[in-house]
């Protein structure tokens, strides 16, 4: 290391991208950051890093950075203009669509990878001074599912469990799971496990988690559900429940009981292709298990069945009383660095710190802890985000607010996103790149600062609150979105409502106050030194907490959020899959994460030359040898993958990996995207990014 790089310092902060929130060490000179190592003595990664977060500041300093905001000219031009005009274009533009079409015909799409603190300003600013009833978070397109499926079974939103417990389990369940990439330092928790657990896999994939599992059990795409009520229904007619459990803490059993009656071993085995001996044997280790862990991620919840199944397998957890005691839990696994404060303050659907806008009491408490006159709060909940994309092309919705997220590459129905778009009279995108391809779309872009070069907190998937610093700076006149959100309020006339709110640290201190008797109680959590100290905390922590412990998890008393204190066991049918194979298009498309390197549409992660180079660039597909062998396509060559959306092109990655009948396509790629279909689950309106109708054929090279 040169002496100009030699650090002077070294701070602790949680990693920026995934949820796993892994602590690293931030080597710093002169006060800004140099280098970084991941933190030993943090407990959720213990020195380890994957390599996105290896190379969380190299993605900071490239050149499509912005720098000055872009307001788009008569001609179509991008001119750089000053802040005070940006923000005023902005305000006049959102204030002129309100009085010709109504205050509720503007709506923001945001993200889950910003502080809690820039959310719970956001939804505030938007909802209660800029007039917005509608909107929702890129966070519906990764964990809606788990939250509705949560809400509805334990009576709140509420992850019950610790990393611990990936180190505590002799059985451990991945329902739709690729950990081993997708949280690479969770599944080193695994294999960290000390007890040789059986780790039971279900995926269509033979990924890399299941080449690593004890049982991989390659079922059908979307035989998931039926396959679950499957094992329910050998532990029930096996006797293998914890019947004190589900008579003390259940509701619904008996009717849960009737309905996994149909779902025997021969019927599960025509549906899923599991063979009955297969499942029996998986019930039989689950039964044996005296600590057995549920994990869940994207393989249920992009699903149009998402919910229920995420129910199926919390009722796997409660028939079995594997819940609330260390190596259990029904636990979902999120995505994004900060999806959980998005779930609880982030103001969409829910308001702040898990209130609800229907409910006249929470309404009056949050306006309460605000100061803010009542009728400034909405009194019904938002439209999801594919009614608020739907809401313009009914030209319900005139103006768009984007931040932080890139619907034109990551949305369902990719091909009609750019055109809805542009129906708009006004789109602002509010982000860290002026070129993503939402940012191009733009009538105003205006350039935000990053992780790492601002103040506050994220929640991570056990629940753990950990602080993020400023140890760069932004470039040029950048500013994190926490200072945009002020000047958006100054300009838009509403600066009062918000002026106990300075900074970051500001708006923590109201979210403790809003938390204040809710499940997600933080009102015990002091300031920021505090979080820092102890290494993150987790929720619930109120005042008077003495816990000392660094891993916490919920429902060791057995008490659930409901007025009863019981969970409910809720189940349903399988429904039919909306788009399945056919003649026309024989193979089904499953998409997913591809790699530890890449993440979401690339917007950070192509920004590092050591990220890229562990990745193919372009878009691969992996396919079955014998379906490679019968449509005549070669290893390496350029394949045409056709949907009834669209048609692309991408490299054929032959692989006994994918069922015959099947291909994969990465989600990170631009085009994946367009061939997806635009199905939803009905509870929580997640997207089905996982199942859809293709054909494949060598494509024809001029
Ligand atoms: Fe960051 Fe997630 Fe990698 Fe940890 S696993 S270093 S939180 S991206």
């Amino acid at each position: 290391v040169p002496s100009s790089k030699q650090p002077d310092a070294t701070t602790t902060m949680v990693c920026g991208y995934c949820s796993t929130g892994c602590g690293l060490n931030i080597h710093l000179k002169n006060g800004e950051a140099v280098n970084l190592t991941p933190t030993v003595d943090y407990s959720v990664n213990a020195g380890m890093a994957c390599p996105k977060g290896w190379e969380a500041l190299s993605v900071l300093d490239c050149p499509d950075r912005g720098t000055m905001p872009l307001l788009r000219d008569d001609q179509g031009r991008r001119v750089p203009v000053k802040w005070d005009i940006a923000v005023r274009a902005f305000c006049d533009s959102f204030k002129k669509i309100q009085e010709r079409h109504g205050k509720h015909s503007v709506a923001f799409l945001s993200t889950g990878q910003i502080p809690t603190e820039e959310m719970a300003y956001l939804g505030s600013l938007a909802k209660f001074g800029m007039g917005m009833l509608h909107g929702d978070g890129n966070t519906r397109q990764c964990m809606a599912t788990s939250v509705v499926a949560y809400k509805q079974a334990f009576g709140f939103d509420a992850p019950p469990y610790t990393y611990q417990d990936f180190e505590e389990s002799d059985v451990i369940v991945l329902v739709g799971s690729n950990l081993c990439i997708a949280h690479p330092i969770m599944w080193q928790r695994v294999c960290r496990n000390p007890h040789e657990p059986e780790i039971i896999v279900l995926d269509p994939r033979t990924t890399e988690t299941a080449a690593a599992a004890t049982q991989h059990l390659a079922l059908k795409p979307k035989s998931d559900l039926a396959l679950l009520y499957g094992l329910a229904h050998i532990l029930i007619a096996e006797g293998w429940i914890n019947d004190k459990f589900i008579s003390q803490h259940t509701e619904g059993y008996v009717d849960f009981r009737r309905h996994v009656e149909s779902f025997t071993p021969e019927y599960v085995e025509q549906v899923s292709g599991i063979s009955k001996e297969r499942l029996h044997y998986a019930a039989r280790t689950i039964h044996r298990g005296k600590r057995v862990s549920f994990w869940w991620t994207m393989g249920v919840n992009q699903s149009y069945q998402g919910v229920r199944t995420a129910q199926a397998i919390i009722n796997l957890a409660l028939i079995t009383g594997n819940i609330g005691r260390p190596g259990t839990g029904a636990n979902s696994i999120t995505g994004q660095c900060n999806a959980m404060g998005s779930r609880l303050f982030s103001n969409t659907t829910n308001l702040l710190g898990g209130h609800d806008y229907q409910n006249a009491a929470h309404r009056q408490k949050v306006a309460g802890v605000l100061d803010i006159d009542e009728s400034h709060i909405p009194t019904e909940n938002s439209w999801a985000y594919d009614r608020i994309i739907e809401g313009i092309l009914r030209d319900e919705i005139k103006g768009l607010w984007v931040i932080c997220t890139n619907p034109v590459h990551s949305w369902i129905n990719q091909n009609t996103c750019r055109e809805i778009l542009e129906r708009l009279d006004y789109l602002v995108v509010q982000d860290m790149y002026h070129s993503t391809e939402t940012a191009l779309e733009a009538d105003l872009y205006i350039p935000a600062a990053g992780w790492g070069e601002k103040e506050g907190t994220f929640i991570n998937s056990e629940r753990r609150i950990g602080v993020i610093k400023k140890v760069a700076k932004a470039p040029g006149q950048a500013l994190s979105d926490f200072s945009i959100f002020r000047l958006v309020s100054h300009y838009w006339g509403c600066e009062e409502m918000f002026s106990r709110w300075q900074q970051p640290e500001d708006v923590f201190q109201t979210m403790k106050e809003l938390s204040r008797d809710q499940p997600c109680d933080i009102t015990g959590i002091e300031d920021y030194r505090m979080l820092d100290d102890r290494g993150g905390i987790q929720w619930p922590y109120p005042e008077g907490c003495q816990d000392e412990q660094s891993e916490r998890r919920l429902f060791a008393d057995g008490q659930f959020y409901h007025p009863d204190g019981r969970a409910k066991m809720l189940f349903e049918d399988p429904s039919e899959m909306p788009e399945p194979p056919n003649p026309r298009y024989p193979y089904l498309l499953l998409t997913g994460r591809g790699s530890a390197s890449q993440w979401h549409t690339q917007t950070r992660t192509s920004k590092s030359s050591v990220l890229r180079g562990l990745y193919p660039l372009s878009p691969y597909v992996e396919i079955n040898p014998q379906d490679a062998r019968n449509e005549e396509i070669r290893p390496d060559s350029l394949v045409t993958i056709t949907s009834q959306r669209g048609s692309i092109q991408a490299k054929a990655f032959v692989t006994p990996t994918i069922q015959a009948g099947q291909v994969f396509i990465p989600m990170h790629y631009e085009t994946t995207n367009q061939l997806t279909h635009a199905h939803f689950d009905p509870y929580s309106r997640q997207p089905s990014y996982k199942n859809c109708a293709v054909r494949i054929s060598p494509a024809h090279v001029p």
